[in-house]
């Protein structure tokens, strides 16, 4: 790994490679063992290069971008965790197109949107991940997906080509792409808007702001809703129902505020998070007959009781 720290190192600068860099740092769960090396690429080269090196050398890589549904285990992860985040984050905008690169945040490109008087983005002003985490994600709140609003993603493919890949082949679903099984790294999007009033766009994200200070727990690091939620039904309801509110392993704990979040009250391991997610998994089965399944996404090796 210290050869490729080396290599990562004279292709894009010290300032941009880390390394035994703990994972608490850049997930909102404020939990995860250290990555071997952290990489900030600036650029879409110089992310391309990054990829090229690890790919050539048969280092293991993974993207992220603010690690804001993610949950990495206590051991960390042996190789490359590749960022792409603030240092990629152009905003541009023609008309009622938005081109953005994929480690802009989706609060800041609402707020662009708004000033723009660009209406079709208000759902999405209050989740806290990048671009590219969310059309992976095909993020979604209040009615609203990323699937409503990506025209196309230019994305790094498997075989180290950039590619511009129209919406219509995303194969969007609930909280589904086709990116991951692709093995495709997003670069950036062009999101299709509408022209609005300003007053209204800035009112409707205000509301949905105060919906989420009102219903989520979002004084605690969590990652969100932890579980997808069961067709015709919701998991933090199915929770509650299994009487969970509340339940505890170490300090990871379904949130009083909204069971379906899963909090850390400050110590929290990965390991916690894990064993507390399964055992949610198995009371709301016997209670209720319906399997819930992980929305957030785990990274590295967890222990199975
Ligand atoms: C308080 C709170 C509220 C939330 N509310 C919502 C909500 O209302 N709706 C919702 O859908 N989600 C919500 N989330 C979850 C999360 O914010 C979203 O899923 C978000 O889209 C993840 O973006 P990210 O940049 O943080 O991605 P990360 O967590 O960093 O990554 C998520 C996944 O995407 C992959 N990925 C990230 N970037 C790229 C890239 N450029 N190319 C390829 N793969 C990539 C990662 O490998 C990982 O598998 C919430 C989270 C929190 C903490």
């Amino acid at each position: 790994m210290q050869n490729i720290a080396e290599l990562l190192t004279r292709a894009v600068g010290e300032d941009r490679i880390l390394t035994n860099e703990s994972m608490s740092r850049h997930t909102t769960f404020r939990i995860g063992g250290s990555a071997d090396i952290f990489a900030m690429p600036r650029t879409k080269e110089e992310a391309v290069e990054i990829v090229q090196i690890c790919r050539k050398h048969g280092t293991p890589y993974y993207v992220i971008g603010n690690g804001s549904n993610l949950l990495v285990s206590d051991a960390g992860y042996r190789g490359v965790i590749l960022q792409l985040y603030k240092n990629l984050s152009e905003i541009s905008v023609e008309g009622d197109t938005m081109t953005v690169q994929t480690g802009a945040m989706l609060s800041v490109i609402a707020k662009r949107a708004l000033e723009h008087g660009l209406t079709g983005f208000e759902f999405a002003s209050g989740i806290p991940g990048t671009i590219g985490g969310a059309v992976v994600m095909n993020a979604g709140a209040y009615g609203g997906e990323m699937k409503n609003v990506i025209e196309e993603v230019t994305v790094l493919t498997a075989d180290g080509t950039v590619e511009t890949v129209p919406a219509t082949e995303l194969e969007f679903g609930y909280r589904h792409s086709v990116i991951p099984k692709k093995g495709w790294i997003v670069l950036g999007a062009k999101l299709k808007l509408q022209k609005g009033d300003p007053g209204q766009i800035g009112a409707r994200m205000e509301e949905l702001r105060q919906q989420r200070v009102t219903k989520q727990p979002l004084d605690l690091p969590s990652a969100g809703s932890t579980f997808k939620r069961p067709e015709g039904n919701f998991a933090g309801k199915l929770i509650m129902e299994a009487g969970l509110r509340g339940f505890s392993v170490g300090d990871a704990q379904v949130s009083e505020k909204h069971c379906g979040f899963v909090v850390n009250k400050g110590g929290a391991t990965a390991e916690d998070v894990y064993r507390l997610i399964q055992k949610v998994i198995v009371r709301v089965r016997e209670h209720s007959g319906i399997m819930l399944e992980p929305e957030v996404k785990l990274l590295g090796e967890f222990l199975t009781e």
